[in-house]
């Protein structure tokens, strides 16, 4: 094993009905800046390859190259048209090992190309799910849910990974991610074990990536890149799980017809039913749909049924988890503003948060902070609104 087994940045891209999604645009643009900087620090004919799977989908690698890719390998077949986790995870597999591609790539590394060295998917639910099974897959390692991402050279002691002697590991991925509703950042590491007892690669360094975090680069009609056909190979026993018909499900709570959101968190913890009770008030005064966190949805309260089955619900969650809107008023009440949640509401116009904690991270996002329990604050609100509408009734 050694440093020119493993090439270039591969990226998973998703698409609906051939339209791709932001994350992806957002993890091209990401990966392109990551192999600007590396290809003037160490190898300069390393790439970014953006890998699509689906069926009728070739026109869409023009667009992935405007915006950032050196080389899309497609895969363009029927059985591609819907994601079958066990299809894509094999496709996506055959595609990281092949030497083949990789010449299209770049034929001057790919006489000892074994896998890419880095791998991002979406953190959505399909990136999510397929991360897993194709990293199981390529038995490497996966860091999911990733906000910042660094290349760097190291130097490790670590027991199992070097025998417990120094070691550099060159152009190693520093994967960092949000935890503890993003007051701590976690490094995640994905270290070849060198240990000459138990010697063993972990590439491609792979993870997921929060929706939202990273900038679409500008797209440019004139960049040039390759466009590497590819026909994945199935057996029978792939293919025994068909897709007859699809349907989109509609979401109960529709958020698209409302042009305020209030969202609450954990904050309502001291009075939950009361402070809901609040929340709904203030949403009806304001015409707003009701979102909550993803820890509401694990329903941490007591509270009395109808509360819990109305609002304490996954299909509310506002987040990479769950929903993403772009209201006109976005009231975040009792939220602190993890990546997660803001991911799902940034693009609302205008934002209050409601939050005792000046050091709360959703004061960095939004355009009103008013610092103070919602117990003492919304009721004001409430009043004030009231008034305001019997003015203008007047
Ligand atoms: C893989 C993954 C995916 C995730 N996806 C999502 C997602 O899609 N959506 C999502 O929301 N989260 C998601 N999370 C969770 C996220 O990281 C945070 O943990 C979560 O958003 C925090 O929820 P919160 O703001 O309700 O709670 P907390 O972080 O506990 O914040 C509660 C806030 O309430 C304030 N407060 C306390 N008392 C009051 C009061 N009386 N009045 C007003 N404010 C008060 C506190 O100061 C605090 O800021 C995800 C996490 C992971 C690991």
């Amino acid at each position: 094993m050694t440093d020119g087994d493993f090439r270039h940045v591969y990226v998973i891209i998703e698409h609906e009905d051939g339209k791709i999604l932001q994350v992806s645009l957002e993890m091209l643009g990401e990966a392109r800046r990551m192999m600007d900087d590396f290809n003037k620090k160490y190898l300069s004919k390393e790439k970014v390859v953006a890998v699509l799977l689906g069926y009728n989908i070739k026109e869409i690698s023009k667009t992935l190259i405007q915006h950032g890719a050196d080389a899309v390998v497609c895969a363009d077949n029927q059985e591609l048209r819907f994601v079958r986790n066990t299809v894509y995870t094999k496709a996506i597999s055959q595609i990281a090992s092949d030497r083949e591609i990789a010449t299209n790539i770049e034929p001057e590394y790919a006489v000892q190309f074994k896998r890419p060295r880095y791998m991002f998917f979406g953190a959505d639910s399909i990136g999510r799910h397929l991360s897993a099974t194709v990293m199981a897959h390529l038995d490497s390692g996966l860091a999911s849910d990733i906000n910042k991402l660094v290349v760097a050279d190291l130097q490790i002691t670590h027991q199992n990974k070097t025998g417990g002697k120094p070691l550099t590991y060159e152009k190693t991925l520093e994967m960092y991610r949000p935890d503890f509703s993003g007051f701590l950042w976690t490094t995640i590491l994905c270290l070849d074990n060198r240990n000459p007892a138990t010697q063993k690669d972990f590439h491609p360094q792979a993870c997921s990536i929060i929706p939202g975090v990273f900038e679409v680069i500008k797209p440019d009609p004139q960049r040039q890149g390759t466009i590497i056909n590819y026909t994945p190979r199935f057996d029978e026993q792939d293919l025994k799980v068909k897709i007859i018909d699809r349907k989109i499900v509609k979401s109960e709570i529709d958020f698209d017809s409302h042009k305020a959101v209030v969202s609450f968190g954990r904050g309502v913890k001291d009075l939950p039913e009361q402070n809901i009770k609040l929340i709904e008030e203030l949403a009806s005064e304001i015409d707003a749909q009701i979102g909550i966190t993803l820890p509401l949805s694990k329903r941490p309260f007591s509270v009395s049924q109808t509360v819990d089955s109305t609002y304490l619900i996954p299909d509310r969650v506002i987040g990479t988890s769950g929903r993403k809107v772009s209201p006109k008023v976005y009231v975040a009440v009792g939220i602190s503003g993890a990546m997660q949640h803001i991911a799902g509401m940034k693009d609302s116009e205008f934002i209050i948060a409601i939050n005792p904690d000046e050091n709360a991270a959703i004061r960095n996002e939004c355009d009103v902070f008013v610092k103070g329990r919602m117990e003492d604050v919304i009721p004001i609100f409430i009043e004030e609104i009231q008034k305001q509408k019997q003015a203008v009734q007047a």
